[in-house]
């Protein structure tokens, strides 16, 4: 069982959503957010064990290049430049795909492993923990993100803590899900980004529910979008002073007796949709 957690946008409550719901179902924990992961500061994983993560990256050797401008028309991603002098290497567009070191034909492309981040994995209680971190002025998360999801053990039931926003990113985070869960707040601008994510997950023919975060109670612009949308609504999580004092605190929000009801009653939510999602699967 897979389930992605997701936002239209930071700040709503996604890390709380999954790390309070991994830590009620006993189910691993993985948090794809590597440009700003949170997740340890909630699990509080164990035994964390760090690996870098490389991309290969492109040296030219100018002695050898002819100036063909092969490399150049093979890179998909404008990361090497012909300045008629030389070729130049913007490390910071390379995708590491090894296309022009195997297009090159003078063999003048050789490659190193650049870092771009760095993974975690751990165990938080009976369950497991993955996240990773981006290098400081690196900007490719994807690489990571794929890194991660190659070390999570293959039949494992797990938790994604998704990226941000709803760009490729978050795509790889969704993608191959049994379930979504949908973290917005009760504003103009939650339903607005949540409307954002909806629309990415419907696209991916993958079940959905919503979860709103500092409800208050009635929230009627979210419930009626919900009803609209003939998605349910998994449950509410209340805007309270309690709340927040925990969560400043770097504890689950399930410590507090109330709420722990309510992510008792998410999880029960939760897993009868994703049965019925399997089961129609
Ligand atoms: S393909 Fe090889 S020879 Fe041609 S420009 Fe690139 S590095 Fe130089
Ligand atoms: S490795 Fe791929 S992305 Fe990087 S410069 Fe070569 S072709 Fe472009």
């Amino acid at each position: 069982m897979k389930i992605a957690v997701l936002s239209g946008k930071g700040g709503t409550g996604k890390t709380t959503v999954s790390t309070n719901l991994a830590y009620a179902m006993g189910i691993d924990y993985v948090d794809f957010d590597v440009e700003e992961p949170n997740g340890h500061i909630f699990l509080k994983p164990r035994d964390l064990k760090e690996s870098d993560v490389n991309i290969m990256t492109p040296v030219i050797d100018q002695d050898r290049c002819t100036l063909c401008n092969i490399c150049v028309e093979t890179c998909q991603f404008n990361a090497l430049v012909n300045t008629g002098k030389r070729i130049l290497v913007f490390e910071d567009l390379c995708h590491g795909c090894g296309a022009c070191s195997l297009a090159c034909p003078e063999k003048a492309i050789s490659e190193y492993p650049r870092k771009i981040g760095v993974l975690f994995e751990g165990t938080y209680e009976k369950a497991d923990f993955f996240s990773g971190r981006m290098a400081l002025n690196e900007p490719m998360a994807g690489p990571i993100i794929s890194e991660i999801k190659r070390r999570i053990p293959k039949g494992r039931d797990h938790i994604v803590d998704c990226s941000p926003g709803t760009s490729c990113n978050v795509v790889k985070g969704v993608d191959g899900a049994d379930y979504a869960i949908m973290v917005t707040e009760p504003s103009v601008f939650g339903l607005h980004d949540l409307k954002l994510a909806v629309e990415l997950v419907e696209e991916m023919d993958i079940p959905m529910g919503i979860i709103i975060n500092r409800s208050n109670e009635y929230d009627p612009l979210i419930e009626d979008y919900a009803k609209d949308s003939n998605l349910r609504i998994l449950g509410k999580i209340p805007f309270s002073k309690a709340a927040a004092k925990i969560y400043s605190e770097g504890k689950l929000l399930i410590e507090e007796p109330a709420i722990k009801e309510i992510f008792e009653g998410i999880k029960k939510q939760v897993l009868e949709e994703v049965d019925h999602a399997i089961s129609h699967s």
